[in-house]
């Protein structure tokens, strides 16, 4: 559409270890329990984000349960990866106030870890978009805003992706993650591209951008009328796609899907000018930058 910038990112995630500050709040101990006890250790990457990328802790906790990092007014979950090793993953998004962010690690043995990382600004584009008054009168329907929230909210305990995430079409990619708009002159100030769009023809291939279950499908004729024909996969631990304005679908909700599997067709419905894919990434619900999950995805 109005923008072909691209804004490739390949940014090398470097781990950086934090050894952390032990902690005996919860549970009354001893002198000597409390020289026993196991700090949390946590490795941050990456460890200079910028708005929109996903930030991931690696936890070392000596607890047999995966342990809880609050962020702001939110708790995250972890999911084990090892042997007394935990994964958390927390969003960023080009609504935030770049700054300092502070987690805090808490496990059910009482220790408590807390680090903080100074999420960096970034330039995303800015476009003028003129919608006709028919158009810009298009509010959508409760029924598709509240299915598809419901879905992003997903968190499954297995995690199905390995590696990277594929390109979910062979389009090149028209409207990148992140762009701000002016919709008829005036800024939108909620409004950022959730997502990737690639340009591509009508019927032409989409695929499963990693393994995953069919968490979503739904279409315009129900009421999906800015998104259009949709497909949602759920990839475990909070991650999700969406695959929006589609023609066709090929999968049902329920269907394990492997990585690079057609599952619909690039389409125009919904809200769209013209054939396109929308392509959208979320971690625990925000739309995330999927470029590193792309180029090395998320260890
Ligand atoms: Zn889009």
């Amino acid at each position: 559409m109005l923008s072909n910038v691209l804004d490739p990112i390949h940014r090398v995630m470097s781990g950086l270890r934090y050894v952390l500050d032990r902690c005996a709040l919860a549970v009354p101990m001893t002198a000597l329990a409390a020289l026993s006890a196991q700090a949390i250790e946590i490795n941050i990457s990456p460890t200079s984000p910028r708005l929109g990328d996903t930030i991931t802790l690696l936890i070392v906790s000596d607890s047999e349960t995966a342990p809880i990092v609050s962020a702001g007014d939110r708790d995250y979950p972890s999911f084990p990866v090892g042997p007394r090793r935990y994964r958390a993953m927390i969003p960023t998004t080009p609504l935030e106030t770049p700054g300092t962010r502070s987690f805090s690690v808490t496990d059910d043995l009482g220790d408590r870890a807390s680090l903080s990382v100074n999420v960096r600004d970034r330039d995303f584009p800015i476009q003028q978009i003129w919608l006709s008054p028919e158009i810009n009168a298009i509010e959508g329907t409760d029924y598709e805003f509240d299915r598809v929230e419901a879905f992003r909210a997903e968190v499954t305990p297995d995690r199905l992706w390995t590696g990277s995430f594929i390109a979910p079409s062979d389009g090149w990619i028209s409207t990148p993650y992140g762009v701000r708009r002016y919709y008829n002159g005036e800024w939108a100030d909620d409004y950022y591209h959730r997502g990737l769009d690639y340009a591509a023809g009508t019927g032409s291939p989409v695929y499963a951008a990693a393994d995953a279950i069919v968490g979503l499908v739904d279409y315009e004729a129900n009421g999906f009328e800015i998104h259009g024909n949709t497909i949602g996969l759920n990839h475990g631990q909070g991650v999700t796609t969406v695959y929006l304005h589609l023609s066709e679908i090929y999968v049902r909700e329920g269907d394990r899907v492997e990585a690079g599997e057609t599952i619909g067709a690039v389409g125009s419905t919904g809200i769209s000018t013209g054939p396109h894919l929308h392509w959208g990434f979320f971690v625990h619900g925000e739309a995330v930058d999927p470029t590193d999950w792309q180029s090395q995805g998320i260890k």
